[in-house]
């Protein structure tokens, strides 16, 4: 029997610290009480949604009506030869990268500042310091909502592109990925690791709640930071909604912002970008919940 609990309020499960209350949670710790537990949604008319690290999610403060099933419990990693690992769909990237470290082998470097899962990294694409996801997967297993099924996909199954691979979150569930890596030296792994940070700290606002880079590059040449700093939207604020002065594309939440907030000053820097450059933006982050109108604008 599955523990399910009931009115869970969200924001604590988001890097940026907004959201409601879900009518419904739960938290599996392994992979067989996942399972069963997207097995039982067939059954069900309530809508899910699958939660990772939340670090690139902006979910409504009106919450949402409907179960969150949140991966973070799923952390096995199990080495399965020279070079291959396989991680569940919760365990963290930034742990993962260490855990590799570990082990002398190198590619999960980049991810070392991405506060998200494997599931949630895989979806995304998520990439850094010219390095994506995509470099490293091997195989994916996925539970498969529409034949209730468990599947494996290859990377070449996945179609990852910038920012996304061919999954859809509603009907293909993340279990575990296997990646592959390359044999290296802990030290120099490690050099590397810390260099990332660091070069993190500089250049992004880690001391305030955010959900990441909010909108997409527009090209190579046309970087979704380098529009909006241009573009004049620093500093600019609605309600505990902030644009960083150390980044243009990073929204922080500098107290008690709602989503409400985070809408109307995604509108404004977007309507910025539109006003100099005529180029429209479009936000990386996925939503979670009910919201006001002005979303279609900004997602559309
Ligand atoms: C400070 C900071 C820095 C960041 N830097 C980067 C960066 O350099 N590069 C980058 O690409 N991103 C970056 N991000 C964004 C974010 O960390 C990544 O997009 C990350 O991959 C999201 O993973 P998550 O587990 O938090 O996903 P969530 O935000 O929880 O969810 C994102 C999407 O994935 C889906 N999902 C999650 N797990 C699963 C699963 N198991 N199966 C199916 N669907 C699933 C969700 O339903 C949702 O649609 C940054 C974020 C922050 C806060």
């Amino acid at each position: 029997m599955l523990k399910l609990e009931s009115k869970i309020a969200l924001a604590k499960f988001t890097s940026i610290k907004i959201g409601g209350i879900a009518s419904q949670f739960y938290e599996p710790t392994n992979l067989d009480d996942f399972t069963q537990c997207l097995n039982n949604l067939k059954d069900r008319s309530i809508p899910f949604f699958i939660l990772g690290g939340g670090s690139n999610l902006l979910i409504s403060s009106q919450g949402f009506e409907g179960l969150v099933i949140r991966t973070t419990k799923l952390t096995n990693i199990t080495q399965i030869d020279d070079t291959r690992i396989l991680a569940d769909a919760g365990v963290r990237l930034p742990h993962l990268a260490k855990f590799a470290a570990n082990l002398n082998l190198s590619g999960l470097e980049f991810s070392c500042g991405i506060p998200g899962t494997v599931g949630g990294g895989i979806i995304m694409n998520a990439g850094a310091h010219g390095s994506s996801m995509s470099n490293l997967v091997e195989y994916i297993n996925i539970f498969d909502l529409k034949s209730q099924s468990i599947k494996k996909l290859t990377k070449n199954e996945l179609a990852f592109e910038y920012r996304k691979c061919i999954l859809d979150s509603q009907n293909e569930v993340v279990l575990n990925a296997c990646l592959k890596l390359e044999p290296g030296i802990k030290e120099a792994i490690l050099a590397k690791i810390k260099i990332n940070e660091d070069y993190r700290w500089r250049t992004q606002p880690l001391s305030y709640p955010n959900a990441g880079s909010t909108f997409k590059n527009h090209s190579i040449d046309k970087q979704a930071g380098k529009l909006l700093d241009l573009a004049g939207v620093k500093n600019l604020t609605c309600g505990g909604a902030s644009v960083s002065a150390i980044h243009a594309n990073f929204v922080i939440n500098i107290g008690q912002a709602s989503s409400s907030d985070v809408l109307e000053l995604l509108k404004k820097m977007q309507d910025s970008v539109w006003q100099k450059f005529n180029i429209k933006l479009h936000p990386e982050w996925k939503t979670l919940g009910r919201f006001e109108n002005t979303i279609q604008d900004i997602w559309g």
